[in-house]
């Protein structure tokens, strides 16, 4: 299963030498910095490069360096995220940018050790600070390499056991060259993403003639992946009561899955209903009357192990009550606010009609 010293040579040869001439264009390789490796490879987990460049710059624009991002408002920085989902990456940016003003005085530290002690930087992201921005042998394991790694070894172990991470490890330091370690890393991780993808375009691939999944005829079969969580429909009413010009909404607590962003008030009764049920609802839940004004099409996201299904109804109502945890907005000033993906979505067409 492992390589052995020549063969490992030999791949980390062939992966820098195929890096060096196909690597992509991609904002944050112009100039990597601590602080941009950092910030892209956040925006990187779980979301596509293509998407990630049109936030990047952005937010670079908008947050130049550590401490202008640790003197920001939460606000500002959840709103800077809007779109990229899972907003628990914004918020431990957010802190760990704090924490490297304070112990750091603004400056991204540039061993391992160090940066494991930045709360919200795992392994991950430290390997590849490391290696990208200061050019340390640091590995950097994401979903790409061990997606490689695994058929590159033949690896018939479900990945995300301890026991498979440490063969990936092992097989990605003895890969790593001495002189220029970083090349290679950013290579294997470039070859994850653009060649070894779930369906491998294997005739494209530098290392083919290593690979022990590819020689096997199962690379169809690796990695070996647990099990996945079912995922639980939800069904919200979600209603947009409008007096006067503003807006009901709620800020969602800190703690909870949409902490920081807005909502409008929704409830979870099933699909469509009755527009008189939801009128005697809101009656009995905020104490006061709405008329009808029509409905938005359905809007769905996922999150965690939830799809919700979004259904809103247009309500107005004659005064602005007030409601505990809820807050009247501007319509106007909606545009300025972060709302959780499938409410941003109702929140466009609000303001597009
Ligand atoms: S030969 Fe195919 S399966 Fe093996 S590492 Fe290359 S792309 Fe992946």
């Amino acid at each position: 299963m492992a390589l052995g010293e020549k063969d490992s040579l030999l791949v980390g040869k062939n992966i820098s030498k195929w890096f060096a001439e196909n690597r992509r264009k991609l904002s944050w390789r112009s100039d990597p910095s601590p602080y941009r490796v950092w910030i892209s490879e956040v925006m990187l987990q779980q979301t596509q490069a293509s998407v990630v460049e049109g936030y990047f710059e952005k937010w670079i624009d908008r947050f130049p360096s550590v401490s202008e991002l640790a003197r920001a408002k939460s606000e500002e920085v959840i709103k800077a995220w809007e779109g990229l989902g899972y907003y628990s990456r914004a918020r431990n940016l957010h802190k760990a940018a704090q924490f490297i003003l304070e112990h750091y005085k603004g400056k991204i530290p540039s061993s391992l050790e160090e940066l494991r002690k930045v709360p919200g930087i795992g392994p991950y992201t430290a390997g590849a600070i490391v290696s990208f921005a200061f050019g340390g042998r640091a590995s950097a394991i994401d979903g790409n390499v061990k997606r490689v790694i695994a058929r590159l070894i033949g690896l018939e172990v479900e990945i995300d056991k301890r026991e498979a991470m440490k063969k990936v490890e092992s097989c990605v330091n003895d890969i790593l060259p001495q002189e220029n370690p970083a090349q290679v890393m950013e290579g294997l991780i470039e070859l994850g993403a653009v060649v070894c993808k779930k369906k491998p375009q294997c005739i494209r691939c530098p290392i083919k003639r290593f690979c022990s999944a590819l020689r096997k005829g199962i690379t169809d079969q690796l990695p070996i992946k647990k099990k996945r969580v079912p995922i639980t429909a939800l069904h919200r009413q979600v209603v947009i009561i409008e007096v006067q010009g503003h807006v009901l909404i709620k800020k969602e607590d800190t703690g909870s899955v949409m902490a920081d962003l807005y909502q409008f008030p929704f409830f979870e009764m099933g699909k469509r209903i009755k527009e008189e049920d939801m009128k005697c609802y809101l009656w009995d839940h905020f104490d006061f009357e709405v008329s009808y004004k029509g409905k938005l099409s359905m809007q769905q996201h996922g999150f965690t192990r939830f799809r919700s299904y979004l259904y809103p109804t247009l309500w107005e109502g004659l005064q602005m009550k007030e409601i505990s945890n809820y807050e009247w907005v501007a319509r106007d000033a909606l545009e300025q606010l972060p709302f959780s993906a499938g409410h941003r979505r109702i929140k466009e067409l609000i303001l597009e009609s």
